[in-house]
């Protein structure tokens, strides 16, 4: 058995092995480049490739591939062996500087919105240097952006590296203003990640859990998550097991896995790994969903990712915690212990809140997916209304410097910005509410809209570009300023005064909150087909272009891919409902009114004046639902027919899978789960709720 030492990063062609492998001015070379962002030199790609090909070939691998995120939001892969002939009938392992920093996959069939016509689909992935390549299924995976050839992007990666960079950009304006020596400013990410796990076989036996990764019926079991006996409990040795297997394989490619524990509902559980820089948490956040369930697959599992597999049972999240850190390893998002620092806290902390404010709807849009409508909103997640936490220390402080007034706090001071030190307040008191969408937890913002299947690339993205935007407008102010000191006092305190409306730190899940929320004029955005729109609006659109992060047609490409694939997905479920109904439930429930009604005869014909209440009831109603059933479905079809019509309006479209499909499907779902309720299990055509959420040992 290696330590884990040995394990970590062992796949992983890391700044340890770069040193080791390459002659010191190549290292030195790809080290700037690294750092400097900037693209690399062919002849500096020709000695890496190679190098990079020996190590992998030595650690078993025979292929290496471009690995890169589409709009897909899973990850794509096309696999080339290093493989080539001589030209004496033998072949060498080869792999060049142009194949390490340019690969063009067919990507014609990746959704591109309009924006790259199928006839040219050529599209090119190039190396992201900032993530290490690594070796997965003995393939060398290169991290790549994809772009097409006239420039437009066609991936995630693309626009949260421009957004990483604009932020530092912006950043180190205003760090200079306060007399810092930094020279980069990077964001971080810890995502924490839950998950169900399901036995296998029960899950082959649901084409729902198949076709669209939750199940579309099931009535609920005698026990469901009400005595909270799972979260945080001794874990169970089949998933124990599992646990200790995926943290091996995280670890070898260098993903720092940290925390695993159960969740609040049966069969779910949580993967938290040490933050790392946003665009390499995001690409480990997609790596650990991917071998989450290929590690479950080898212990008998299916790793559910889905959003709410489970109806009346709590679904599974993703929570982004946030910061914004130096290379002198400041971390801006902290108080710090002289006043100087915490004038500096308080301007980047003011920055949030104004970004949170100002692009709620940004914010809000960025984690909208048919899965995760089943959550936000429902008495589990946050609700769709975006707010923050700050925790009552805080806020007072807020509060007193925008008033002048005396902080309420041990002391009784006054709060002036750059005098007076923040008083510590312990971590502990600033994470309390669990209620909260956005919270401050003592040096980072935890956003917990987040869906556990999305890729996070998109939030970080918005957040990323929000906040560069208030300090762009910030550093503008401050820079022209004669007197730097008044001017961010009057700075701060305007922000606090115009933005604190955002701030809130009640629970977030009563229903006064939501009454309170749009009194003070913020947004509700309920569904995704309500929220998507926004993200073309004029301000929106400002914002992305002024940074260049996404030209107008980027973002409108972007729109119509998310809004088509909500039609896709409620229309694939539709389709399974149907196809469930019709050759699973039906005949089922039909075999088993026919058992009831020869069970009858049988008594009746053997006993003249026997009771059969029982059967005569069952029958009736079982008839009765199943009646209804094929009434409701019918209308399903109908309504799946009708939506053709708005094939030419993507908005129009979403909207109408939201009222009329999403619906008619809730009747479907209403009536099977009473037929459950009313069939004998030995009949019933699928495992029960029961069976998935309690079967594991
Ligand atoms: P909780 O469950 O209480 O929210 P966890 O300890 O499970 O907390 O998760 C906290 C997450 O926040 C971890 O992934 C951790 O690495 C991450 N984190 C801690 N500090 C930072 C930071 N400065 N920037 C980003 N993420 C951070
Ligand atoms: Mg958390």
């Amino acid at each position: 058995m290696s330590t884990v030492s040995e394990v970590f990063g062992s796949m992983v062609f890391n700044d340890a092995v770069m040193q080791e492998k390459l002659p010191k001015d190549t290292y030195k070379a790809l080290k700037k480049t690294i750092e400097d962002g900037k693209s690399l030199q062919i002849g500096i790609a020709t000695v890496v490739a190679n190098a990079m090909k020996d190590w992998a070939v030595e650690k078993g691998a025979t292929h290496f591939t471009h690995w890169f995120q589409p709009m897909t939001g899973i990850t794509a892969e096309k696999h080339d062996s290093f493989i080539a002939p001589t030209g004496d009938g033998r072949a060498i392992m080869e792999f060049s500087g142009k194949e390490l920093v340019k690969g063009e996959p067919d990507a014609s069939s990746f959704p591109s919105g309009g924006l790259r016509a199928t006839f040219e689909a050529r599209g090119y992935t190039a190396w992201d240097p900032s993530s290490y390549a690594f070796i997965k299924d003995d393939t060398l995976c290169i991290p790549t952006v994809f772009c097409s050839y006239s420039g437009e992007v066609l991936d995630k990666k693309t626009p949260l590296l421009r957004s990483m960079e604009e932020l530092n950009r912006q950043a180190l304006r205003i760090l200079k203003l306060f007399g810092s020596d930094a020279t980069r400013v990077v964001t971080t990410v810890g995502p924490e990640q839950e998950y169900f796990l399901v036995d296998k076989e029960m899950y082959q036996q649901r084409r729902d859990l198949i076709f669209t990764g939750r199940t579309l019926f099931g009535a609920k079991p005698p026990k469901g998550q009400e005595l909270e006996d799972h979260y945080f409990g001794a874990i169970k040795p089949r998933i124990a097991e599992f646990m200790k297997d995926l943290d091996q394989e995280l670890w070898k490619i260098g993903i720092l896995a940290k925390t695993e524990h159960n969740e609040v509902a049966p069969a779910q559980h949580e993967l938290a790994p040490i933050f790392s820089t946003t665009n390499i948490a995001a690409d480990h956040n997609q790596l650990t969903m991917e071998l989450m369930k290929k590690v479950a697959d080898r212990h008998g599992f299916v790793c559910l990712l889905h959003e709410k597999p489970f109806a009346g049972v709590n679904g599974s999240g993703k929570h982004n915690n946030w910061s914004i850190s130096t290379n002198t390893g400041v971390n801006l998002l902290e108080p710090g212990s002289s006043p100087h620092e915490n004038a500096q806290f308080l301007l980047f902390l003011c920055s949030v809140i104004k970004a949170v404010d100002d692009y709620q709807d940004l914010l809000r849009l960025s984690v909208a997916t048919a899965g995760n409508d089943h959550r936000l909103g429902a008495n589990e997640a946050p609700p769709a209304i975006i707010s923050m936490f700050l925790g009552d220390e805080l806020t007072e402080i807020l509060e007193s410097i925008e008033h002048d007034g005396a902080y309420d706090g041990k002391e009784k001071s006054t709060m002036e910005i750059g005098v007076h030190i923040l008083p510590k307040f312990p971590k502990d008191t600033t994470d309390r509410n669990r209620t909260s969408p956005f919270a401050f937890t003592g040096n980072k913002f935890e956003f917990r809209m987040l869906g556990s299947a999305i890729s996070i690339s998109g939030p970080n993205i918005v957040l990323n570009t929000i906040v560069a935007e208030s300090l762009s407008q910030y550093a503008d102010e401050l820079e022209a300023a004669e007197d730097f000191q008044e001017a961010l006092n009057k700075l701060i305190k305007r922000t606090i005064k115009k933005h604190k409306r955002i701030i809130f730190n009640g629970n977030n899940y009563s229903d006064e909150w939501v009454a309170e929320a749009k009194r003070r004029g913020l947004y509700n955005l309920k569904s995704t087909p309500e929220a998507l729109p926004y993200f073309k609006s004029e301000k929106n659109l400002k914002l992305f272009t002024k940074h260049n992060i996404f030209t107008e047609a980027e973002i409108v490409s972007r729109c119509e891919i998310m809004l088509d694939s909500y039609c896709k997905v409620l229309h694939i479920e539709a389709l399974t409902m149907l196809d469930m109904v019709h050759k699973d439930i039906l005949p089922a429930v039909i075999q088993y009114v026919e058992k009831l009604s020869s069970t009858a005869l049988t008594k009746k014909s053997a006993f003249a004046d026997v009771n059969c209440e029982v059967e005569q009831t069952l029958v009736t109603l079982l008839s009765d639902l199943t009646s209804c059933l094929y009434r409701k479905t019918n209308k399903l079809e109908q309504a799946l027919v009708a939506a053709k019509e708005y094939d030419e309006d993507a908005e129009k479209c979403a909207l109408y899978y939201h009222d009329t499909v999403f619906a008619a499907m809730q009747e479907v779902r209403a009536i099977v789960d009473e037929l459950e309720v009313n069939t004998a299990k030995s009949y019933w055509p699928m495992p029960s709720y029961s069976d998935l959420l309690f079967s594991i040992l």
